[in-house]
C-alpha cells in the first residue's frame, strides 16, 4: 500500500510512500525520509499504486499514534484553503498544526497543574470573607462550581487570583487535584461519588452539559433588539446561516454572544470564537468564563507556549472544551460538536494573515459554518465593506443593535477643530488643551489619540535637505527622542541620532511632525499637574506590560492617556470621557481605496472609548477638512450612510466588493529582475483564454523593504469563478517559469497594496 502524503515544502505536489502496515486514516501525522532527513507529513490518501519507479519509493518510518488524526471536516477546509488561495496543501496543513505537532521529535504532552476545593475549603462560604476581597470571593465561588481548574484558567480571573490561590493552598483550602481531565460537576454530581467498579465515570460518552443555572450571574435584561438578535440566531442552530451583528460601542453585542452561546451549550455543542487581537482575548475571556464559569474554555493563539497550544488545541478536538477563543489560527481547530462561530470585530484587517498562506480568518469561518451546517455570527461596529454588502443583498441576516444597552448613556458628543485656522502648539490645539483642564478638574481621564508612534516620524537638514531615510527601505526612519534612535517602522533597522547632519555637518537638525512621544512631551509641559501615559507599541513592547498600563488606567492613577491603535480596540474606561484625535487626515485622501474605510472604523471605535453609563462622552478631532463628508456621518454616528456612499463610490470605480482581486506579489534585490518577471507573467496570462483583466506591473506601496525590491500585478473580475478557474492555470504556467532569484506568491483577496 502506498500513502499520499503532504510536507510542509513550498511544493505543489503531494509525496508517495510505501507502508506495509493496515489501514491508515487520512490526517494522520507521519515520519518520511525526506532528502537527507526525516520530515513530519500528514497522509492526505491511500493506494494500491503509484506513479513513482519502485526503486525511488522509500517506507513511511513511522506513525505518530499519540495525537488523533485530523478530523475529515477539518481536511476538507484545508483543501478548500489551498484551493481557493493557490497555496500548496501541504503548507496549507502544516499552517493549521500548533507547533508542537509539527515537529518531528515525539510529544510530550503537558500535564498541567489542577486545584480543586478541600473538603476544609467546601465548608468555607464565600461570603463570610471580607467584602473587600472581591478576587479572593471570587476565586472560592468559581472552585466551588467548576471543581477544579488550571493555573492558566485561575490566572485568567484577575491578575491577582494566582496569589489569592496561593494563600488557600496555605489555609489547607485548596490542594492540587488528582486528574488532570477534570470531571463536568454533573458527572460528579450524579455519580453522587459512588465509585461504579471501574472508577471511571463515563465522561466520554454524553458530551458536558454545562450547568448554566448554577452560579450564574442573573442575565441582564436585553433590549428589544438584543433580544431579536439572541432569538434569530439560536432558533436556527442546526442549518448554515450568516449573521451580520452591527451594532455600536456600548450596545451590548457581547451579551448577544454570550446568550446565543449558551442555548448552543445547552444543546451539548461546541462553540468557536474569534477575536482579530491577543490583547482582546483577556477580558472576552473573563466575561465567558464569569458566565459560564462550569465550562471548559480554552484560548488559542501565538502568545501560548507550544506546550499549553497543543494541549488547548487536544482538550478542542477531544469535545473536553465547549468554548474555543483565539486569534486567527483558531479557524482551524478540530471541534467534533461544533454548532455555532463568531467572529468579533468582522473587519478587522488582523483576519488577514500577510505572509505563507494569506487567508481571511473570518472568510474561513464563513466557509467553515456553511461545510458544517452551523451558523456565523459577524459583529462589528462598522462592518468590513464585503458582509455589509452581502448583508444588504440579503446573503446574511442583518442584525441591528441600534441604542446603547446601558440606559440614559447617549452615544459620545463628536465635534470637529479646524485646524486650518488655528495656531497649534505642537500639534495641540488650544480648544483641545482646554477639554483637557476642563476633564482634570473634573477629576475626569482623557485619551489623546494618534496612530503614530515614535516622537517625529522624519529627521531633516534645513541646509541641505538631508532626510532620515532608512538605506534599506523606501519609507523614513522615525526619531526615538528618549531612546536617542532613529528606527525603521518597516525593517527594524535602527541608529543613534546623529549629533549633527551626516550630510553637511548642520549641527541644527530639524524634527518634523508627531508622534506618541512628542505629544506625550508637549502634554507633560502645557498640563504640567496632569499624570501622563503612553501606551504604544513601544510602552508595551515589555511582554506583559499592556495589562499593568491597562491596570493603571482602570485604578484612576492616570489623568491624560497619550495612545494608538492598541488602546483603541475593546477596551473600557468607566471615567475616560473626553477622546481628542490628532492627526487623521492623512486618510482622507490616500490612494488606497480601503483607506477611508479603516479610518471611519478606527474613529468609531477610538470615539466608543468616550463616555460609559452615567458620564457623557466627547470626541475632538483636529482636522483641516471638517466638512469632509467622512466626518459628518462619524458625527452623526451613521455607518450606514457612510458604507453607502463607499459602496457607491467602489461600484463607480469598480473595486471591492464589486469585484474580485488577486495580486501577484514578487520581490528581489534588484529592481529590474521584479519587472521582468511580471512582465513574463503578464504574457503568459495574455496566453489563457479568461474573463479577467490584467492590469501593468506597478511598484507597491512600500516600494523597498529590507532591502528587497517589490511590486505587483493586479488581475480582477466580476466573477469569483471565473477568477478562480484563471489563477488556477496562470499558476500552473508560473511555476514552470524559471524565475529562481526572484520570490513570488499570489495573494487572493488582497487587503494591502
Ligand atoms: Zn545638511
Ligand atoms: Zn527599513
Amino acid at each position: 500500500m502506498f500513502l499520499r502524503v503532504a510536507l510542509d515544502v513550498p511544493l505543489n505536489t503531494l509525496f508517495d510512500y510505501s507502508w506495509t502496515g493496515g489501514a491508515v486514516a487520512p490526517g494522520t501525522r507521519v515520519l518520511v525520509p525526506f532528502g537527507r532527513r526525516n520530515a513530519v507529513g500528514v497522509v492526505v490518501g491511500c493506494s494500491d499504486s503509484t506513479e513513482v519507479p519502485p526503486a525511488r519509493i522509500k517506507p513511511v518510518v513511522r506513525l505518530f499514534g499519540e495525537t488523533p488524526p485530523l478530523p475529515p471536516g477539518i481536511l476538507r477546509l484545508l483543501q478548500f484553503c489551498s484551493d481557493y488561495y493557490q497555496h500548496p496543501l501541504g503548507e496549507t496543513l502544516f499552517n493549521a498544526l500548533p507547533a508542537a505537532m509539527r515537529q518531528s521529535k515525539p510529544l510530550s504532552l503537558p500535564k498541567p497543574k489542577f486545584y480543586c476545593l478541600t473538603t476544609n475549603g467546601r465548608n468555607v462560604d464565600p461570603e463570610t470573607l471580607p467584602s473587600r476581597a472581591v478576587v479572593k470571593r471570587r476565586l472560592l465561588q468559581v472552585l466551588r462550581q467548576a471543581d477544579s481548574l488550571s493555573r492558566s484558567e485561575i490566572a485568567a480571573l484577575s491578575p491577582t487570583a494566582p496569589t489569592a490561590l496561593k494563600t488557600f493552598i496555605e489555609l489547607g483550602w485548596v490542594e492540587e487535584s488528582q486528574s488532570d481531565a477534570p470531571i463536568p460537576p454533573f458527572v460528579k454530581g450524579g455519580l453522587g461519588g459512588i465509585s461504579d467498579g471501574g472508577g471511571i465515570p463515563e465522561t466520554a460518552k454524553s458530551p458536558p452539559t454545562p450547568l448554566l443555572q448554577r452560579g450564574e450571574p442573573h442575565d441582564p435584561d436585553l433590549t428589544s433588539a438584543q433580544r431579536l438578535a439572541v432569538d434569530s440566531v439560536s432558533t436556527t442552530l442546526d442549518a448554515f446561516r450568516p449573521w451580520l451583528l452591527h451594532g455600536v460601542t456600548g450596545s451590548g453585542k457581547t451579551e448577544v454572544y454570550l446568550q446565543v452561546v449558551a442555548a448552543v451549550l445547552q444543546q451539548g455543542g461546541q462553540v468557536l470564537v474569534l477575536v482579530p487581537e491577543i490583547n482582546l482575548t483577556p477580558q472576552l475571556e473573563q466575561r465567558f468564563r464569569a458566565r459560564f464559569p462550569a465550562v471548559r474554555l480554552v484560548s488559542l493563539h501565538s502568545n501560548l507556549g507550544n506546550g499549553e497550544r497543543l494541549k488547548n488545541y487536544l482538550a478542542a478536538q477531544a469535545g473536553q472544551a465547549a468554548i474555543v477563543l483565539g486569534t486567527r489560527l483558531a479557524v482551524f481547530t478540530p471541534l467534533p460538536r461544533l454548532k455555532l462561530i463568531i467572529v468579533d470585530e468582522e473587519h478587522d484587517a488582523s483576519f488577514k494573515q500577510q505572509e505563507g498562506l494569506r487567508y481571511s480568518a473570518r472568510d474561513v469561518a464563513v466557509i467553515r459554518a456553511k461545510q458544517t451546517g452551523i451558523p456565523i455570527l459577524l459583529g462589528s461596529a462598522t462592518p468590513s465593506l464585503e458582509s455589509w454588502h452581502n448583508a444588504q443583498g440579503g446573503r446574511y441576516g442583518l442584525l441591528n443593535l441600534p441604542e446603547r444597552a446601558v440606559s440614559g448613556a447617549a452615544p459620545p458628543a463628536i465635534r470637529f477643530i479646524d485646524t486650518s485656522r488655528l495656531k497649534l502648539d505642537d500639534g495641540l490645539s488650544e480648544p483641545l488643551l482646554a477639554a483637557l483642564r476642563e476633564r482634570l478638574a473634573r477629576g475626569e481621564q482623557s485619551l489623546v489619540f494618534i496612530n503614530r508612534r515614535g516622537y517625529a516620524p522624519v529627521l531633516i537638514c534645513g541646509q541641505c535637505a538631508w532626510i532620515s531615510a532608512c538605506h534599506r527601505c523606501s519609507g523614513r526612519l522615525v526619531a526615538h527622542l528618549r531612546e536617542r534612535r532613529l528606527r525603521c517602522h518597516h525593517c527594524g533597522h535602527e541608529s543613534r541620532i546623529p549629533a549633527a547632519c551626516p550630510g553637511c555637518g548642520n549641527p541644527d537638525l530639524t524634527l518634523l511632525g508627531h508622534g506618541t512621544q512628542r505629544v506625550e512631551e508637549t502634554l507633560e509641559r502645557l498640563l504640567p499637574q496632569a499624570r501622563i501615559l503612553r501606551v504604544d507599541r513601544d510602552s508595551a513592547r515589555r511582554k506583559d506590560a499592556l495589562p499593568e498600563l491597562l491596570r493603571k488606567i482602570h485604578d484612576g492613577e492616570v489623568d491624560v492617556v497619550v495612545g494608538t491603535q492598541l488602546l483603541a480596540k475593546g477596551h473600557d474606561f468607566k471615567r475616560l470621557t473626553l477622546v481628542g484625535v490628532v492627526n487623521a487626515d492623512g486618510a482622507l485622501y490616500s490612494a488606497d481605496f480601503r483607506a477611508a474605510e479603516r479610518l471611519f472604523a478606527q474613529l468609531m471605535q477610538v470615539a466608543g472609548r468616550a463616555g460609559r453609563a452615567e458620564l457623557p462622552g466627547e470626541v475632538l478631532i483636529q482636522t483641516q477638512f471638517p466638512g469632509h463628508p467622512l466626518f459628518m456621518d462619524l458625527q452623526r454616528h451613521d455607518f450606514p450612510s457612510f458604507a453607502e456612499a463607499q459602496l457607491a463610490e467602489r461600484r463607480q470605480a469598480g473595486f471591492p466588493p464589486w469585484c474580485y482581486q488577486a495580486l501577484l506579489r514578487a520581490e528581489a534585490a534588484d529592481r529590474d529582475k521584479v519587472l521582468t518577471f511580471l512582465q513574463r507573467a503578464a504574457a503568459e496570462a495574455a496566453v489563457l483564454e479568461h474573463q479577467v483583466a490584467v492590469f501593468d506591473p506597478t511598484p507597491a506601496q512600500m516600494a523597498r523593504i529590507a532591502g528587497k525590491e517589490r511590486a505587483h500585478l493586479l488581475v480582477q473580475s466580476a466573477s469569483r469563478a471565473a477568477l478562480q478557474a484563471f489563477l488556477k492555470a496562470w499558476r500552473a504556467r508560473l511555476e514552470a517559469l524559471d524565475a529562481r532569484t526572484v520570490r513570488w506568491m499570489l495573494d487572493v483577496d488582497p487587503l494591502e497594496f
